[in-house]
């Protein structure tokens, strides 16, 4: 069981936490060596009052240099060993005007970004590597970048470790979606109540489709449970706060928070060791 690393790749600070916090936490404590590559700064969240990216007075920098003490923050709760911030501008939702910066990730060759993660990983050598899904999840072009980046690094290097998308069970993704209709909602209150305007947001969509986030059940490749780590994914979760310090999972009980929170899933995408089925343990086939 030594030798083992862990390396998952992220678009933004905090979506370490969301997806892959509990994973993080567990294979920490298991004595796994674990990588988080963060590919963007973050620039495009909220700032520290709540402002939206679309408002004047909203300071990019000042955002990013917020998260950037914030991931510290969850890197150190979730016991990961090695941060790398790759340093892209956050290219913000898909048809935003940041997505035309040069400098953001979106806008970056991928040829360019996944050369610095394909030394990354022949550094680290992973024997698992985690990241999206080709529509990023949810369609956020850092999502979509960042499987684009990964699949064409592992192209790049001398061996090929199982990588793995992180997904929701079609079953689990119906409960998910009434419940951020929800938050929305609610959201939406809180900012008419301090005077801030802005579009509801529908469901996501891509290319004017909409977008179906969750992942037909049978597909499943591995089901993580993280329930005896779900205080330290709170803790990373709220480490975040100026982005999701009033977001649902905030207001949950810790309890609450175990029973909703307490499984990650993931599809398998490489399978250089032939698993079968739907797997426990991340590093099946590893140990
Ligand atoms: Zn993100």
């Amino acid at each position: 069981m030594n030798d083992l690393t862990f390396l998952a790749v992220h678009a933004h600070p905090d979506d370490e936490a969301t997806s892959t916090g509990g994973l993080y936490r567990l294979l920490a404590d298991q004595g796994v060596r674990t990588v988080l590559v963060t590919c963007t700064n973050g620039e495009c969240g909220d700032d520290p009052e709540g402002a939206k990216p679309d408002a004047d007075h909203h300071d990019g920098d000042l955002v990013a240099a917020v998260r950037a003490q914030e991931l510290d923050q969850a890197v150190q709760v979730l016991g990961i060993d090695r941060l790398i911030r790759l340093g892209y501008r956050d290219s913000g939702m898909m048809g935003w005007p940041q997505n035309d910066d040069p400098e953001c990730f979106w806008a970056t060759p991928v040829a360019d970004a996944a050369a610095r993660l394909a030394e990354i990983l022949l550094a680290e050598r992973p024997q698992v590597v985690v990241t999206y899904n080709e529509i990023g999840f949810y369609g956020h072009p850092d999502h979509i970048q960042a499987n684009r980046i990964t699949l064409t690094a592992l192209a790049l290097i001398d061996y090929e470790p199982t990588l793995y998308y992180n997904a929701v069970p079609d079953s689990i993704m119906e409960v998910m979606r009434a419940r951020w209709e929800e938050e929305g909602r609610r959201q939406a209150e809180a900012d008419a109540a301090k005077g801030i305007v802005r579009e509801a947001e529908g469901p996501p969509t891509l290319d004017g489709e909409p977008l179906n986030m969750g992942t037909p059940d049978n597909r499943i490749g591995a089901t993580i449970d993280v329930s005896s780590v779900t205080d330290a994914k709170y803790d990373a979760l709220a480490a975040h706060a100026s982005q999701i310090g009033d977001s649902f999972w905030m207001k949950m009980s810790r309890e609450e928070f175990r029973l909703a929170m307490g499984i990650e899933w993931f599809v398998r995408v490489t399978n250089p060791c032939d698993l079968e089925g739907n797997v426990t343990d991340i590093f099946a086939g590893y140990r």
